[in-house]
């Protein structure tokens, strides 16, 4: 199994005091240089190209992010979302990591693999920066597996406590891609209502705030796991966040790094049936230091 990562998405510095900080991936790599973790196949993460990034970007928009960011100081793409100078480097290195990802797994290099990198990307839509987000990497992934593989279906998880709406807009026409999402309602960014069903090929289950293991196992259990089950996926991709967990600061689910672990051992099970195995994983949120060292361990030995 790999692991995707790059030193520029430590330097990515979205500002004192932000909830996204380098300490996150720190915490995140501090838990993987472990030696249970000793057989990971570590690889430098590449920059996206140009390509990659227009299958799901508008060009107006790749070219202000590319046109704008900062030498020195700092720009604000949306609210929440600010570019330091490391941070167009980052945000190249952490989509390139989720296509150089698919093109191992594809290759039959490797079955699995994580990429721990940041900024995260599902929030991001065709023409914005959005929510902590600059480049959607999972859709960028999905879109090479399509386009340059030739894949006719591939599956996107996201249990990460947000909607990831930036993903959902990308492929609201597009079948060949499920896209399959549990969030917390009310929350952060409003939408993933059960009713937006795309071309049928996007299925949400959004949980009330408080939801704990039982309900957030059976929202997988009982409804988005039987729609993977119907696609037959020949690649899954995971939007890793792990802002479900009950300690996370910005969000009110009370999930257990054990149900981290649980969801990835069932979605490799599926990924076993129908992809021979193939897993991309990509780490999306969290936001507890704590909570991201336990689940991510739970989450790539349960890969592994
Ligand atoms: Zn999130």
């Amino acid at each position: 199994m790999r692991l995707y990562t790059h030193p520029a998405c430590l330097r990515h510095d979205p500002g004192t005091g932000h909830p996204e900080s380098p300490a996150r991936l720190r915490a995140v790599l501090e838990a993987l240089d472990d030696p249970r973790f000793a057989q990971l196949d570590r690889v430098e993460a590449p920059r996206v190209t140009r390509e990659q990034l227009l299958r799901v970007h508008e060009p107006a928009y790749v070219e202000y992010v590319y046109a704008n960011a900062p030498q020195n100081g700092s720009l604000r793409l949306d609210p929440d979302t600010v570019m330091s100078p490391a941070s167009l480097e980052a945000a190249e290195r952490a989509a390139g990591a989720v296509c150089a990802a698919v093109d191992a797994v594809m290759g039959n290099e490797t079955t699995r693999a994580f990429c721990a990198v940041r900024p995260p990307g599902h929030h991001a839509t065709p023409n914005a920066a959005m929510g902590f987000c600059i480049f959607n990497g999972i859709a960028a992934g999905a879109a090479h597996a399509l386009e340059a593989h030739g894949l006719e279906r591939v599956a996107i998880l996201d249990p990460d406590v947000h909607h990831g709406n930036g993903t959902q807009d990308i492929f609201r026409r597009e079948p060949r891609v499920l896209y399959l999402s549990s969030h917390q309602m009310p929350l952060y960014p409003g939408t993933g209502a059960r009713n937006e069903r795309g071309v049928g090929n996007i299925v949400n289950v959004p949980l009330p705030p408080q939801s704990g293991s039982h309900e957030f196992r059976a929202a997988w259990d009982d409804t988005l796991f039987p729609a993977l089950d119907d696609f037959r996926p020949q690649l899954l991709l995971v939007s890793a966040g792990f802002d479900a967990h009950r300690l996370d600061p910005l969000a009110q689910l009370q999930v257990e790094a054990e149900d981290y672990a649980w969801i990835t051992r069932r979605l490799c099970e599926l990924a076993n049936r129908y992809a021979q195995g193939r897993v991309v994983s990509v780490l999306e949120g969290g936001y507890s230091l704590e909570a991201l060292r336990e689940c991510a361990a739970a989450h790539v030995a349960a890969l592994l």
